[in-house]
């Protein structure tokens, strides 16, 4: 089951430029900054309320997010959804007919167990699951 939605991704080129926009923004400064080295990307995160926001920053060409950046402009990158039972959630979908990224969930930013969607079984539309550890 998809809970609520635990954060929206935003690919950016420059984390410290962006953290200060946000900062700015959303009146607090982000709770936290994690580099992810399977992922070869530099986050933070940022959270007011229920919500929050993950920033990216590519560490490599080979990064998603500096592919990402290749084709488009600094912007939202990924919708992510709290799941109770990531594995189930896989499962599901996959016998759904949806085409994982990663059909094993590997660890992600934040303390979370992750499985991106492929966004080619989702009309373009990126989707990671995430669940706490
Ligand atoms: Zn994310």
């Amino acid at each position: 089951m998809l809970n609520k939605i635990e954060h929206l991704g935003i690919a950016v080129k420059d984390l410290q430029a962006s953290n200060k926009v946000f900062a700015d923004l959303l009146g607090v400064l982000p709770y936290k900054e994690e580099e992810v080295a399977s992922e070869h990307v530099l986050t933070s995160f940022f959270q007011i309320g229920e919500s929050k926001i993950e920033l990216l920053q590519a560490t490599s060409p080979e990064s998603a997010i500096a592919k990402f950046l290749e084709k488009n402009k600094e912007g939202i990158h990924h919708i992510a959804f709290d799941v109770s039972d990531i594995y189930a959630e896989i499962e599901r979908l996959v016998g759904l007919g949806y085409q994982m990224i990663h059909e094993q969930p590997k660890d992600g930013a934040d303390n979370k167990l992750i499985a991106f969607l492929h966004p080619k079984s989702t009309n373009g539309v990126l989707i990671e699951l995430c669940q706490e550890k």
